[in-house]
This record gives structure tokens, sequence and C-alpha cells, in this order.
């Protein structure tokens, strides 16, 4: 006897529908792509209990006509495409003709709809994938899809539904999605009765973010836009100090479509590498359009991910619009204060505990070590002319009579500044707590984390530096005892430590030589330091991109700048600043940490209740 049946056409309906449908939110995406593909400028969505007991979208599109109704229901029906060709070249989010079938079969469906030439509109009820009505319906053009009790018939899909709130939140998240890369569409969203967001249709991206993310979210968003070759990239993105905790605010689009892609997310964050803090992401809304050709949309049914023929090609376009739209950006973090009245008992009550900050007794016990007279390091060589100051008259105004010999300023520690603007107007007003450094910034009041500002300052000059260029040849040469495993690391990538300014050699029997390290390094740190690259180098063979070189970098900044309880003169103080302010690369430390935050006029005058 024969043991392969070729199922009925509703148990195959049920099955490919699993595949499409597999929540609330797989069904209002289905649903709101199709009113986008019929044209609608305005799309209304609405749910109650999570979209599990109801859905309805109603667009304004073309409608579908009454003798095309039925077949819009049938598998692989669809107006979208018509031959493989056309496979190649999708512009529409539907293609595969699989949605409202998949729908009809696991939910209690009607459809209402008209196009413009037709008098009486069309309505349609399929129940399980059976129809049971169809008939005359007076209705607008357009077309209003109502889905009730979704999976009624599928018990066990039902039972992997989650509670409403969640569904609810997922419908949510794909209305969302579809908002935002369509802003010239308005839409509306309505759950359990309530309007949870519309969106004005103005084609404004910065608006749709606005409703639908609220204005933490939006403030201070950065405009990317820039193509390379024929992948062009726009959108908006976080500003590094608006990071968040997760990558839940990364919305990409290609082509129009929202898809999960790990190149276009790894592009997007190595834009942010060395400027957000670690455990914190970027957001952003990242539209990459190249011709449809060179994508895969048909790689999985719900279209959520996509294949690009030149992946390289992609990345290196976000890397660089997102790039550079983070140089464009010069906006400082803008400090917050508490509430004025806790302030001012805090202060009062407990002057000693209040104003002793943690860090700086940390960064005192950290540093023992006898830092060089700053005058040597880099950051002050930046200072060539006599500082004057703006304001005789002010009490804290400081002249700064600065001259070091010409020949005292070695080109290569000077750090240009990236697009040199009209001359900034700084006045150095003081340092509190030997760790932040205050200024006013052209009639802006500005504090400087000294450390976290040199720190940045040394990075930069290091990964700008080529092979050991910049590297001070050391009077006595210092050897260096490690582990076997990480003597092993250490002589694996020696290129790489040698790259990063220090000239090691292996000396045999577990032990590196290191003749000239970088410039800014003192000697003492050297042993530890190398030390604790080996251990760096042993837990992380593998080195992809330049990670290993940029993680020396950073420890070897982190001990070669001034730390927070370090006594530094005024001189220095206001050298650091101009070096601060004259570069926009100086903006976060390595670990993204913000360098120079401001606190502006009305955070104060709210404080001491002005306005
Ligand atoms: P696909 O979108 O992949 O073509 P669907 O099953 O989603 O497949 O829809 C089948 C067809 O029904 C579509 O090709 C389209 O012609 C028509 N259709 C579906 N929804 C709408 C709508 N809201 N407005 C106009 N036509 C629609
Ligand atoms: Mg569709």
């Amino acid at each position: 006897m024969a043991k392969i049946n070729k199922l009925p056409k509703h148990m195959a309906d049920l099955i490919a529908a699993g595949e499409v449908v597999e929540r609330p939110a797989s069904v209002v995406k289905e649903l709101m792509e199709n009113a986008v593909d019929a044209g609608a400028t305005s799309i209304t969505v609405e749910i109650q209990h999570g979209g599990i007991s109801y859905i309805r979208v109603t667009d304004d599109g073309c409608g579908i006509d009454r003798e095309d109704v039925k077949t819009a229901f049938v598998s692989h029906a669809t107006s979208k495409i018509k031959t493989a060709e056309d496979l190649n070249t999708i512009l529409t989010l539907g293609f595969r003709g699989e949605a409202l079938p998949s729908i009809a079969a696991v939910s209690k469906v009607n459809m209402i709809t008209k196009t413009a030439t037709e008098e009486m509109g069309t309505s349609l009820t399929i129940e399980g994938g059976v129809i049971t009505d169809f008939s005359d319906a007076g209705c607008a053009v357009g077309t209003t899809m109502i889905v009730r009790e979704l999976f009624y018939n599928t018990p066990a899909r039902m039972k992997f539904l989650k509670k409403d709130v969640s569904e609810g939140n997922c419908v949510a998240s794909a209305v969302e999605k579809l908002a935002l890369s369509h802003p010239e569409i308005s839409i509306r969203f309505i759950r359990d009765g309530k309007q949870v967001f519309t969106t004005n249709g103005d084609g404004n991206l910065q608006n749709v973010c606005f409703s639908a993310f609220g204005k933490d979210f939006s403030n201070g968003l950065l405009n990317v836009d820039s193509a390379v070759g024929n992948v062009s990239v726009n959108g908006l993105v976080t500003p590094p100090f608006n990071c968040r905790g997760s990558r839940g605010m990364q919305y990409f689009f290609v082509n129009g479509r929202s898809v999960k892609n790990t190149t276009i997310m790894a592009a997007f964050e190595s834009a942010y590498k060395n400027s957000v803090m670690v455990g914190k992401f970027p957001g952003g809304v990242l539209f990459i359009t190249l011709p449809p050709e060179l994508v895969d949309v048909n790689v999985h049914p719900s279209k959520i991910e996509v294949r690009f023929s030149d992946e390289k090609a992609i990345f290196d376009a976000v890397y660089h619009a997102v790039k550079s739209a983070l140089s464009e950006n010069t906006s400082l973090k803008q400090a917050v204060l508490p509430d004025n009245k806790t302030v001012f008992t805090d202060i009062f009550s407990k002057p000693q505990q209040e104003f002793k900050q943690t860090t700086v007794e940390e960064n005192i016990a950290y540093t023992e070590k006898v830092l060089k007279p700053l005058s040597e390091t880099s950051f002050v060589s930046d200072v060539k002319t006599d500082y004057v100051a703006d304001d005789d008259d002010d009490p804290f105004n400081i002249e700064f009579p600065i001259s070091i010999p010409e020949e005292k300023i070695e080109s290569k520690t000077v750090i240009v500044a990236e697009n040199p603007k009209e001359e900034n107007n700084i006045r150095l007003i003081g340092e509190a707590y030997k760790t932040y450094i205050f200024i006013e910034l052209n009639g802006k009041l500005c504090v400087i984390d000294k450390h976290a500002a040199h720190e940045r300052i040394l990075f930069n000059k290091l990964k700008s530096e080529s092979q050991i260029s910049g590297s001070q040849m050391l009077l006595a040469p210092v050897t260096v005892t490690l582990g076997k495993e990480e003597y092993i690391a250490v002589t694996e990538n020696i290129e790489t430590v040698i790259k990063s300014g220090f000239d090691v050699e292996d000396f045999g029997n577990g032990t590196v030589i290191v003749r000239s390290c970088p410039m800014d390094l003192d000697s003492c740190e050297i042993a530890p330091l190398i030390s604790e690259i080996a251990e760096y180098l042993t837990k992380n063979r593998r080195d992809i991109t330049n990670e290993h070189l940029d993680w020396i970098y950073h420890n070897v900044a982190c001990r070669s700048a001034i730390k927070a309880g370090d006594d530094n003169s005024d001189v220095e103080l206001l050298a650091l600043a101009k070096q601060v302010v004259n570069d926009n690369d100086v903006r976060f430390c390595p670990h993204g940490r913000p360098v120079m935050i401001e606190l502006s006029k009305y955070e104060l005058e709210k404080q001491f209740g002005r306005v």
C-alpha cells in the first residue's frame, strides 16, 4: 500500500501559514506591506488583545477589483511579479503571494475593498481558508482587512503566543518600522481602543522618530546622507552620548524593507568605535539603497533577512556614511542638574563627603608614578602664542605668559584640528577636584575631564603615528619575564606590539626585551604594561580587525595620560583645554566616556531659580 500521500490543500496551507504567520505582528506586517504596495497615503492599524482577538488594517490604496478578490487568497497569487526575471528586480514589499492565503488559513478574515473605477465595493469572509460570504459592500476606495481569532484552528500555534502585552508590543514594533520606512504615509496605531501614535505623513523622518520613540531618542539625532558607488545610505543616528543599553533601537532598511543583517550592524557599530562606552550601543534608522539585482530578498519567508552580492561594499558604504555623520557632529553632552533644592541641602549638610569624589581617590591610589613635567608632554606643544585674557575686569581671569621655544615644538606632537573653524574664544576658569577643568568657551560654560581628554589625545596620536616613529629610545632597555602562555602570545604577535610603538624583541627563556616605548609613556610603566598586553593577547589570540592594536593604544594612552588627582598648572590645563576644543576628534575617551560637557546657562539659572 502506498505510504506517501499528497496533503490536502487546507493542510498544505496550514503548514505554509506557519512560515509566514508566526504571531499577530507578522499579520500586521504583511497587511501593512500590502497597503504600501497598493499606494496608500494613509494606513490605520487597530488591534485588540495584542492582536490575537482582533486586527484591523485600513488603507486608502488602489483596492482590489471584484474579480480578483477571491484570487488574492489563492496560494502564490500575486499581482506583483509575473516572470522569473522579475524576481531579480523586486521593488514591492510583497511578491510571494503567500500572505493572504496564509493569514486566511489560520484565522477568520473579512476583506472589504473597492477600486476607484467600481461603483460598489466587495466584502469577502473566509474562515479557516473556507469562503463563507462574498457580497457587495458600500465603502471608500481602498482596502480594509479584519483578522479575528488568530490561530483559532491551530491550538498548537496558539500555545506559543506570549501574553497579550508582549504580542501587542511586537505589533507596535512592526508598525513603528513601517512608519519609519514610510514617513510619507500617515500612519495611525490604535491599541485596545487607545490611539498610541500617529505620523502625519509629511515625509520627515525626524517627525516619525519623535512620534514613535519620543523626545529622549529623537533629541540631537544626526543626519546621515552619503553614497559610495551605487550604494546610498541615509537616515538618522544617535550622537555617541545618547547611546543605549541594547541594540533595540537599531533599525535597518534595505531598499525600503526592514531587515536584520549582521554586516550592516557591524559597520554601523564600527563607526562608533572608541566613541561609545563599553556596553552601550548606538541607535538609529538607516536606509540602504542599492540596485535591486545586488540584493537577494528571497532568502526567508518573512523576508526579514537579505543577502548581498557584495558584503564589503555594503560594509564600507554604511561605515563611511555613519562615520562622516559623526565627525560633522560637534554637539556636546549637556549636563542636566538635579532638582535645585536637593543640591543645596546636600552641599551644605555634608560638604566633605560630597566633594570627595571616589574617582579622584581611586585614581590617586591608582597612580603612584611620578609624572613627567607636563611641559614636556605632548599637549602643551600646541600652545604657540602667549595667552592673553580677554576680560581684564574679571577676577577669575588669569593671564598666562606662555613662551615655549619654537624648537621644542615637534610637529608630530601637534594635534591639528580636524575642521579648524573660526578662532575659539577660550577662558580658563579653573580646576575642581584636581579632575575637572572649567572653561568658558565662546560664552558657554564647559567642563573637561582632564584624564579622559589627555587619554584621548594620546590615543589619537598613537593611532596616527606610523610604526615606531613616535617612540622614545630607552636609556636602559627593560626586560620583562612572562608566563609561558603569555610569552608565546607576545612572540606570536610581536609585529602588533612593535606597531604599537614598542621596540620589543624575543630575549629567549620566557623573556622579552624592550628598547624603546611610546613617547609619552613613563619607563616604570613599561613592564606592567607589557605584562598586561601579554595577558590580553593570551586571552584574545585571534585578531580579525585592528582590535589588538586599538586595545594596546588604549592602554598605553591610559597609562601615559595625566590622572585625576595629579597636580597641573593653569598653563597646562589651558593648553589641554585648547587641544580639546580645537579637535573634534577629542570628544570621547577611548572607552567612550565624554571628554567635555556643557553646563548651559539655562541649567544654572534653573538651579538658582532665575527661570
Ligand atoms: P503579495 O503581497 O506577495 O503579492 P499577498 O498574499 O500579500 O501577496 O497579496 C496578494 C495580492 O492581493 C497582492 O499581490 C495584491 O494584488 C492584492 N492585495 C493584497 N492586499 C491588498 C491591498 N491592501 N490593496 C490592494 N491590493 C491588495
Ligand atoms: Mg503581501
